[in-house]
């Protein structure tokens, strides 16, 4: 049973998936003491009957590089019950599709650790699902995320991403479909503009542009920008994706050497399938607290200027 219901007062949708209760919880074990190593991962090579019967696999059981799976605890769903209607909410049957890419067979790998081969496949394939999953009926959004870290609300070590198909647009995602959609989009001028300056300028390769944004809402926060106006995640051509995967291996150990164990989201940022946006990557480190000002106002706390942590990224080796 999966349900998603609306704020009438700021129009954020609230996904309710009770079944994800029953998630293991790995990190917690361990902060229990109960700690059990990888022999119960459902993730690790060897292990593949422990998941849901795979959509992708690179190889055999126990010797392939990339595997995708539905996830077994999903946020929406494909079959779930129509919800009883409340007239004065708005609310929908949360309806729609959330596989699991597992991006190495290996436990303790992570992807600041991963050769650029790797990354490479891993964009093809992340790309491949995406194209799947964007002419489903009932998918009107699709997030395609990675949580590094138990910081970062990881709760399966094994490193993964996620491919989640919702039936509605996200508030923060429509509200910049709109600005980037008048005359000239917003996201191009802004990246003219971030050149002109420089000063919050990471790195720049043949195809993106990486930069720390203007209003960063997190320390170090990264975006991982194509120069050119890519409409969509399923528009970004294999050759481009070669070059982002070049840019991932250049500055991922850079956010790994920011503190040990540091925790981060990679959040790929799209608009509604199918339409008009200027897609991008947002890379999220989880420094420092999340906490009642933030959740309250929707206003960040920020402790290094953007300026700042360009140049950290810049510096570091
Ligand atoms: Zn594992
Ligand atoms: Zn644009």
């Amino acid at each position: 049973m999966s349900e998603v219901r609306r704020n009438p007062f700021t129009g954020e949708w609230t996904h309710y998936a009770q079944n994800r209760n029953k998630r293991p919880y790995e990190f917690m074990h361990k902060i229990e003491g109960k700690f059990i190593g990888n022999e119960g991962c459902p993730f690790c090579g060897g292990h593949e009957d422990k998941t849901t019967p795979p959509l992708y696999q690179d190889g055999e059981d126990d010797s392939w590089r990339i595997r995708v799976f539905p996830n077994m605890f999903p946020t929406v769903e494909k079959e779930t019950e129509t919800i009883l209607e409340n007239p004065f909410y708005e609310q929908i049957s949360g309806r729609g599709m959330h596989e699991v890419l597992v991006d190495t067979p290996h436990h303790e790998e992570t992807i600041d650790q991963f050769s650029l081969a790797q990354l490479e496949r891993i964009f093809i394939v992340l790309q491949e699902r995406y194209c799947k999953m964007m002419w489903a009926e009932e998918v009107k959004y699709i997030q395609v995320f990675k949580n590094c870290g138990p910081s970062a609300g990881m709760s399966i070590r094994h490193s993964h991403w996620q491919i989640v198909g919702m039936p509605v647009m996200p508030q923060r995602e429509d509200l910049m479909r709109h600005h980037m959609q008048e005359e000239d989009c917003l996201f191009c001028k802004m990246l003219t503009y971030e050149k002109e300056q420089g000063t919050r300028i990471v790195e720049e390769n043949q195809d993106f542009l990486a930069i720390t944004p203007y209003a960063s809402r997190f320390p170090y926060e990264l975006w991982i920008c194509p120069k050119r106006h890519i409409t969509s995640f399923a528009n970004v051509k294999t050759e481009e994706l070669k070059s982002l995967a070049v840019l991932f291996k250049e500055l991922l150990p850079k956010i790994s050497s920011l503190r040990k164990d540091v925790g981060y989201n990679i959040c790929m940022i799209d608009g509604e399938v199918k339409g008009d946006f200027h897609w991008h990557i947002e890379i999220l480190p989880r420094i420092g607290g999340f906490a009642g000002f933030e959740y309250a106002t929707g206003s960040y706390i920020n402790c290094i200027l953007p300026e700042q942590a360009a140049e950290y990224y810049r510096t570091e080796k």
